[in-house]
């Protein structure tokens, strides 16, 4: 086969039959407004939906081409090293909860699959973060034991079945990895109807806390709960925006003839994880790495060249393959903010900061939102809550991200005529390889004709110098 690259998402490319959903038209109401159709959005459509409640679920773009289309979409509580720093900053319980609600959420997806028989590849494989030097793997060491108080029956294996050499790691039998746009396909199928509504191509612009009201660009719509399940919180311009940063990583997917057994993550700070998942008889490894934090790349083109050396070294010999580049959500204590989007109101809520880790988040996010709208108690809602924790916790984080901003608002501002970003004001910097204007504050993105690529930006930029001034 030809060498060629399709810089665009695995997932996307082998899902052609995603039907389209028709835009708001006009007004509407229901119980509950989602706005957003990634993971979280549509698994806690679906679970209203089951509750008997009435959904309007809204999606500026097409359904899955977020972070979920272009995810690893590995469905584990083992998440990297999560369960050490958890221990240290959080204490054991917190940790004990993590785990639990990470556990119950990867049962509950892969409930779902096997209830509604949805054709998504799901596997059920072991989770594996392990470690190349003595560093690493004194760390590692630490998240199995930090792991194993949390309630996770990880184990340190030496021996691990990779094509090249390790100093072992955290080893999780029984998780599971999936095809995520086939994944949301069947649950949009699944929401849009008795009911309940599904509208692409629209947009939500402007939100009424006190009257839980959205204006979108295609009506405007009422319901008791709002759901902002934007990934990132898109109406936000201080509390939470403030303690929220995004990286963007890069993925490459390419033909394998055998699978591997187990789904990888380095505990290296350039983290490299690698899985395999079968689509239509095919056998594709696919691989991810380079983080940085958006818009702080340098040369993007080079980290695309870096992760792809890397897996041709390893498991490709040169075939058709896809990459691609997207990012997630980081909070300053490395815990995702569920719940309430305003500490006073609960009519409004909010998912985010998964940290690399929103697939089974996503699910753990579902299940506190539903049962918060069905004023039901939640055994993990209070982990997550994101006005129920010390500013302490992530202080370095916290002053890092504040210089940041800082940076970008005031200095870079004076020293560059690159466009303010529409979210905060920031100056937004050139990405040659994805063509866009990436904003390093909270991570908003724009295309080369300055429409939105990824929020919390909602408008478009004013007038973009031509393809990267
Ligand atoms: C490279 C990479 C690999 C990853 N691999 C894994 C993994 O293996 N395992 C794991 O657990 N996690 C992984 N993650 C993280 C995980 O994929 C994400 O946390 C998760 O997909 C986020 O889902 P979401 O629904 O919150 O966001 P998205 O999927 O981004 O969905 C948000 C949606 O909201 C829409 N939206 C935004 N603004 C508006 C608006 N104004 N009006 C209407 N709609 C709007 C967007 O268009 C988008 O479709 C990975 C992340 C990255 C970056």
């Amino acid at each position: 086969m030809d060498e060629q690259a399709q810089r665009h998402s695995l997932w996307v490319a082998t899902t052609p039959d995603f039907p389209e959903y028709p835009p708001l038209n006009g007004d509407a109401a229901a119980d509950v407004l989602v706005i957003g159709g990634g993971m979280t959005g549509l698994q806690t459509a679906y679970l209203l939906k089951l509750a008997g409640l009435s959904v309007i679920l809204v999606e500026r773009h097409r359904l899955a081409r977020g972070t979920s289309g272009h995810t690893t979409a590995k469905v584990t509580a083992l998440h990297g090293l999560t369960y050490d720093h958890l221990t240290r900053t959080f204490g054991r319980e917190a940790a004990q909860v993590y785990a639990a609600a990470n556990v119950a959420a990867l049962d509950d997806i892969v409930g779902i699959v096997r209830r509604e028989t949805i054709g998504c590849g799901l596997e059920r494989s072991a989770a594996c973060t392990y470690a190349t030097t003595d560093d690493e793997r004194a760390r590692v060491e630490r998240e199995v034991r930090a792991a194993q108080e949390a309630g996770l029956t990880v184990e340190f294996r030496d021996d691990l079945p990779l094509p090249y050499e390790t100093l072992g790691g955290a080893w999780l039998e029984g998780q599971a990895s999936l095809h995520p746009v086939r994944y949301l396909k069947a649950l949009a199928e699944l929401v849009h109807g008795g009911g309940c509504r599904v509208h692409e191509m629209t947009t939500a612009l402007d939100l009424d806390e006190a009257a839980a009201l959205v204006r979108t660009d295609r009506g405007v719509i009422r319901a008791q709960h709002v759901v902002v399940a934007t990934h990132v919180p898109i109406f936000d311009h201080g509390p939470l925006s403030m303690r929220l940063m995004a990286r963007r990583s890069y993925v490459v997917a390419a033909p394998l003839p055998d699978p591997l057994a187990g789904m990888y993550i380095s505990a290296s700070g350039n983290h490299r994880s690698v899985r395999t998942q079968e689509i239509d008889g095919q056998q594709w490894t696919i691989t991810n790495g380079e983080p940085h934090r958006t818009g702080e790349g340098g040369d993007e083109r080079e980290r695309y060249l870096r992760i792809r050396g890397w897996t041709d070294d390893r498991f490709v010999l040169g075939q058709r393959y896809y990459d691609w580049a997207t990012q997630d959500v980081f909070t300053v204590d490395d815990l995702p903010f569920i719940g309430r989007y305003r500490k006073e109101d609960a009519r409004v809520l909010i998912a985010t900061g998964f940290k690399g880790w929103g697939m089974a988040h996503s699910m753990v996010a579902a299940r506190i939102i539903s049962d918060a709208v069905q004023r039901k108690d939640n055994d993990w809602a209070g982990l997550y809550d994101p006005w129920d924790r010390s500013f302490t916790k992530g202080a370095g984080a916290l002053f890092s991200q504040a210089a940041e901003s800082i940076k970008a608002l005031v200095i870079d501002k004076l020293i560059s005529g690159d466009p303010a970003c529409t979210h905060m004001g920031c100056t937004t910097k050139w990405n040659e390889a994805e063509r866009s204007w990436d904003c390093p504050c909270h991570g908003s993105r724009f295309d080369e004709h300055g429409e939105v690529l990824n929020g919390p930006a909602i408008r478009a930029l004013k007038s973009p110098p031509a393809a990267g001034g």
